[in-house]
């Protein structure tokens, strides 16, 4: 797939690079980057950069979630961002996909208003969603090994009075409407056991640092873990297979506190733990929200562009690509996965915890892939052990001919979605009729940019990684989804890292994060801004256009020097031709006297440029 760039200046895309992309004309505009739609309105007054000292204010290594939010966030601070991509598409660990018209999602896909920022997003875009679960409870069965059981049969109905009903139950086999209820309360029942104290290990669950009581818990894998309720081998495949959907690899690895920290993110409740990770999808697709956030930052995008190495120079950053392409900038977001960071060289060398942990990755690896089948059969949730080739299946709301099922393994090496008899074998476990007809997958542990699925950190590794894993290095940011402290592995996780972080570089940088109240002085106990106070000292900036010691400065971003009919300017100033533009307002605020000889004003100069730029964004907003 070709691959396109498109300029930005700060309030746009670039006229020159408009017209060097044959679009020809200004206003809005259309483009297509790899099959995604990166839509841009070139603003009339868009000003260039006189002196383009770097490339971009900012470049974003990866488009995921996390660095389209950062993008957007730095596009909306009035700076200049590109979008370096390894794929040719963006969107990362989500991808939308059409089979025979309707839309699947190959990576994340659900969302839930116990996540907060994607549901701003989700709210900020006026997006749909849809319920993507059938319409009644499903029957849950699982694989004991030897055959499909469901929470009907004789043997374990003791267990499911004391589940559902507590001690008080009345003897007797359960009567069968009662079976689904029954199956689930042993789940639930489980689920509690399981998770046990995650409440007090995390009371703030998207700040775990605020207690170390989940410390000792970081030692645990969920194998330990499970060790420890000691199960009855009949009925253990029911947690296995719920946790084997939401671990997504090895139990011997995978630290029981990332368990823990789900289970309180909602509140210790088995119905919104599995609405929120399995039940509300995107109507158009995770790619709608990709979408709405570059309509709305416009940020530059350059697809099928991986990059190689990101230098450090101390007053900027210099990247190149394996492409043989080498951008500048001012500072740097690095957005793409933990498991591939440590592929990135890095000058100065990251943190030696940073590669560790980028070296021996997160848990997340096993397999999600949609199975359709040729009967329409009833709402179905099927669970097996970890070692099953195939740990948990759950019908999906279908069309009216045939079955859309999504299933999840633990171990990729074990299941080859493409082997339709393999996937049929294991299916016909539970439904001994059905015929497997396609199914559909992606190997996000093969594809280089992910080499994994979604982060679930191995033990020890939040205690001895995450913070690292955060931290800022000189100009370079760390955002992603494998690094947020609360809904870490999800959507969600990877847009709050993208704010986060795109703010805190936007304020490193000294653009507009807060272009209303820059400026203004307000009524007291609102913003007041400090930017100017060195200029007002001697500059008026009010609205009345009063000029004071020196020239009103309101409105003058722009115009002509010497333009105010109230004031009296020096003789250099007068006939100096300058224009109060970016390029000219750094030149004459770092040397006034040596840009313009003979002028009064008595000021020697601000030497840090970012100084400068602040107050030069400052005027500009001063209208
Ligand atoms: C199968 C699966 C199912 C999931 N289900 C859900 C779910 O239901 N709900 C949910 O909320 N979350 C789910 N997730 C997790 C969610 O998708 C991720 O947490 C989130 O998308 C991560 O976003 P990110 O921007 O941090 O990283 P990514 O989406 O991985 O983006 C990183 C980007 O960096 C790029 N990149 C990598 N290396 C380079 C390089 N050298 N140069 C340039 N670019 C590079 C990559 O190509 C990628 O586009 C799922 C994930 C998977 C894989």
């Amino acid at each position: 797939m070709g691959k396109k760039r498109y300029k930005t200046t700060r309030q746009g895309l670039n006229r020159r690079s408009i017209l060097k992309n044959g679009l020809g004309a200004l206003g809005a505009v259309a483009l297509t980057a790899g099959g995604n739609s990166v839509n841009a309105t070139a603003s009339k007054d868009s000003t260039d950069r006189e002196i383009d000292k770097y490339d971009y204010d900012v470049i974003v290594i990866g488009g995921g979630f996390a660095g389209v939010t950062a993008a957007r966030e730095l596009r909306q601070a009035g700076l200049s961002v590109l979008i370096l991509e390894a794929r040719n598409r963006l969107g990362g660990r989500t991808f939308t996909v059409k089979r025979d018209g309707k839309l699947f999602e190959l990576g994340g896909a659900w969302v839930h208003s116990t996540q907060p920022n994607v549901f701003a997003e989700i709210n900020r875009y006026d997006l749909q969603l849809v319920d993507s679960t059938p319409s009644t409870i499903p029957d849950l069965l699982w694989w004991d090994g030897d055959e499909a059981r469901d929470a009907g049969m004789s043997g374990i109905a003791p267990l499911i009075r004391m589940a559902a009903c507590g001690n008080g139950a009345p003897e007797g086999e359960p009567s069968p409407p009662m079976v689904t209820y029954q199956g689930f309360a042993i789940a639930n029942e489980q689920m509690h056991q399981f998770h046990d104290g995650a409440a007090h290990s995390f009371p703030l669950p998207y700040d775990p640092f605020s207690t170390d009581n989940w410390q000792g818990a970081d030692t645990l894998s969920v194998r330990d873990r499970l060790n420890q309720m000691d199960l009855s081998p009949s009925f253990s495949p029911i947690i296995e297979g719920l946790l084997g959907a939401s671990v997504h690899g090895d139990f011997d690895q995978a630290s029981y506190v990332e368990m823990q920290r789900w289970w309180s993110l909602v509140g210790s409740d088995i119905t919104r733990y599995s609405d929120s990770v399995s039940r509300y999808s995107f109507k158009h697709g995770t790619q709608s929200l990709i979408n709405a956030m570059l309509d709305d930052g416009r940020p530059d995008v350059e697809l099928g562009t991986p990059v190689k190495e990101v230098h450090d120079l101390g007053d900027h950053v210099k990247i190149i690509t394996s492409t043989g392409k080498t951008f500048t900038c001012r500072s740097t977001i690095s957005a793409v996965p933990m498991n591939v960071l440590s592929k990135i060289q890095f000058s100065p060398a990251l943190l030696s915890q940073k590669v560790r942990a980028s070296e021996e990755g997160h848990a997340g690896s096993g397999m999600k892939f949609y199975i359709r089948i040729r009967q329409n059969i009833k709402p179905i949730l099927m669970l097996a052990s970890e070692q099953d080739p195939i740990s948990t299946i759950m019908t999906m709301a279908s069309p009216n001919e045939g079955t859309n099922l999504v299933a999840f393994s633990t171990d990729p090496s074990q299941i080859d979605p493409n082997n339709h008899a393999q996937v049929q074998k294991l299916l016909r476990r539970f439904l001994p009729d059905v015929d497997v007809v396609d199914t559909l997958h992606y190997d996000w542990h093969l594809d280089p940019y992910s080499k994994g699925t979604w982060c679930v950190l191995k033990k020890g590794q939040l205690t001895n990684s995450i913070t690292a894993l955060r931290e800022p290095q000189g100009r370079i940011y760390f955002a992603g989804g494998d690094i947020d402290l609360g809904w870490r592995g999800f959507i969600d996780g990877a847009i709050a890292t993208g704010n986060q972080v795109g703010q805190k570089v936007a304020r490193l940088l000294n653009a507009r994060t807060t272009p209303i109240y820059k400026t203004e002085k307000m009524a007291a106990g609102a913003h007041i801004d400090t930017t100017l106070n060195q200029c007002t000292v001697c500059h008026s900036t009010d609205a009345s256009g009063k000029a004071s010691v020196g020239p009103n400065l309101r409105g003058k971003y722009g115009q002509p020097a010497a333009s105010a009919s109230n004031f009296n300017y020096s003789s250099g100033l007068s006939e100096s031709n300058l224009t109060w533009n970016e390029a000219n307002l750094d030149r004459f605020l770092e040397d006034p006297a040596g840009t313009v000889p003979g002028t009064t004003m008595g000021f020697g100069g601000i030497k840090d440029p970012n100084e400068r730029n602040a107050i030069i964004e400052a005027l500009r907003a001063l209208k």
